[in-house]
């Protein structure tokens, strides 16, 4: 435990974490676990999407020309294929163009301009409101908020998702209009949401009357182990608590096929369907059907598309023990950080010494290493205490990880090993 060492062992703790970085730094390497992107051999398991339809395909179940003009909702053998995984009835699913990002935002502006069903006035001629942001989470979620002045309000992931007790007292103040949601394998943090989390979401009392969870679900179907995490189902939740109109479901198939080509879905009760029908009608003719055959041709069905998603895992999973294996070989014992071995998702969450996650994603790019900033998991980008870190593993290579993981470690226990000597020194 680094706090525990007497002062000439901190002392020696910190001569030996230099001399490994500065080893480290000698290597003049380039690295960069910044953003979860898949790697490029994960995007060849879909090179095989490219040639689809392909030979005059082009007619879909229902006889629609799939080149032509039409079918905002998306096809219907699309809705039927993602249903499942999205947890509703084909009817309830609208398939979207590449990026569910594009439809968060459009439902966030929407609401700002026309308000949800069951809003009293559009969110924007409210005097102010704000949103609950578990933290720490995905930085675009908050960006797409800050970007429209929505007042941001931390909560503290517990492993389990949310402090519920937080969420539940915070919610019932009319002003709060929505919460950011990634229930399963979180960004960044991996957890999945209990049982109990979702339950009290589903039937918690709201001060708005449109009070909205939104609820994205990017990984889904992404596990990194055999043992393939379930949750609630959170329409039916929601559904059965008497509100069945509270969750925007979020998905899509950028981490399943291929990351900028693939199909983004919203998911919800018929009248939130509706409200989300109406105004995309006002934006789009309709969807890229071609690009919803090519991944119906080639996923073909819901097993289809879990052998699919076996691929991505048998890839990922090494690159993930690589990074958890370095932690625990370097900060194991330090008492300096813990952080959650993700059974999905792409990401590792890190949580250091306060003080230490600026300092070493400074040592970081001394050696060469690119970081995502101290900060960007959360609202502002500021971090109240300097201490979490997100580790996107999943684009270099497993050999670059290895290295990359081994570097991060060291600037990790030596930023921890600073922090503490900093701190001793100002309390004396
Ligand atoms: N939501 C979460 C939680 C994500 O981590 C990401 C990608 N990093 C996205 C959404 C982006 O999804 P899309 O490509 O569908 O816009």
């Amino acid at each position: 435990m680094i706090a525990d060492l007497s002062p000439a062992d901190l002392d020696a703790f910190i001569a030996r974490a230099r001399a490994d970085f500065d080893a480290f730094k000698a290597r003049g390497l380039k690295l960069d676990m910044t953003r979860g992107k898949p790697s490029p051999e994960q995007l060849d398991f879909s090179e095989g999407m490219l040639a689809l339809p392909g030979n005059r395909d082009h007619t879909t179940d229902a006889g629609e020309d799939a080149r032509n003009y039409g079918g905002l909702q998306g096809i219907l053998e699309v809705r039927k294929l993602f249903a499942g995984p999205l947890g509703v009835k084909p009817e309830n699913v609208v398939v979207g163009g590449n990026a569910s990002l594009a439809m968060m935002h459009d439902v966030i502006v929407w609401a700002l301009l026309k308000g949800v069903p069951g809003s009293e006035r559009p969110w924007g001629k409210e005097s102010e409101i704000a949103f609950i942001c578990p933290a720490p989470g995905y930085d675009r979620h908050f960006a797409i908020l800050e970007e429209y002045g929505i007042r941001m309000i931390p909560v503290r992931l517990t492993g389990e998702g949310p402090d519920m007790d937080e969420v539940e007292r915070l919610v019932r103040d009319p002003a709060v209009k929505g919460i950011w949601c990634v229930p399963k394998y979180s960004n960044p943090t991996a957890e999945c949401y209990s049982d109990e989390t979702i339950r009290r979401l589903a039937k918690m009392e709201t001060g708005a009357p449109d009070f909205r969870l939104f609820w994205d679900n990017a990984y889904v179907l992404h596990h990194l182990t055999e043992n393939r995490r379930e949750i609630l189902n959170i329409v039916e939740e929601c559904a059965a608590a008497g509100n069945p109109d509270r969750a925007f479901v979020f998905a899509s198939t950028s981490k399943m096929t291929l990351a900028g080509a693939g199909l983004a879905f919203f998911a919800s009760s018929d009248a939130n369907v509706k409200w989300q029908m109406a105004r995309a009608s006002k934006q789009t003719i309709g969807p890229d059907k071609l690009n919803q055959l090519r991944h119906v041709r080639f996923l073909k069905d819901e097993a289809g598309l879990v052998a699919h998603m076996d691929k991505h895992r048998i890839s990922l999973a090494p690159k993930f023990k690589a990074v958890t294996d370095a932690l625990q070989a370097r900060l194991g014992d330090t008492g300096a950080a813990t952080w959650i071995v993700p059974e999905g998702g792409y990401f590792v969450s890190v949580d250091l010494l306060p003080g230490a996650a600026s300092r070493t994603v400074a040592l970081a790019k001394e050696a060469g290493l690119a970081l995502t900033p101290a900060g960007a998991t959360w609202p502002y980008g500021k971090d109240p205490e300097d201490s979490n870190l997100r580790l996107a593993p999943s684009f270099p290579t497993l050999a670059d990880v290895k290295t990359a993981a081994e570097g991060i470690a060291i600037c990790m226990a030596l930023a921890c090993a600073e922090v503490e000597k900093a701190k001793r020194l100002e309390k004396a």
